[in-house]
């Protein structure tokens, strides 16, 4: 999960769609008789927010940089990381 990023392609955190947090868990698959993470490709539908208590079909994927773009969210207003990553290059 260590992809090299150039400048031009800003960092992207996985935030939660309801409350824009980053501590949004997500789902792995575990080997039931070694508990060892597999390493497969993940289950993408099934995401958990601890702050709202509520699960996701889907989580924000927001760039931490200038335009803050969202896969999920397309203006400011509509996505709370979207906001929340505004908000630390304003103050
Ligand atoms: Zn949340
Ligand atoms: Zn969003």
């Amino acid at each position: 999960m260590s992809t090299q990023t150039t400048p031009m392609d800003p960092e992207r955190l996985y935030r939660c769609p309801e409350c824009g947090g980053t501590d949004v868990n997500g789902t792995a698959w575990i080997h039931l008789n070694t508990n060892e993470d597999t390493g497969d490709e993940p289950p993408t539908d099934d995401y958990w927010c601890p702050d709202c208590e509520d699960h996701f079909g889907r989580v924000c994927d927001v760039a931490t940089a200038p335009p803050f773009a969202c896969n999920y969210h397309t203006t400011n207003e509509t996505c709370p990381g979207r906001e929340r990553e505004r908000k630390l290059w304003v103050d």
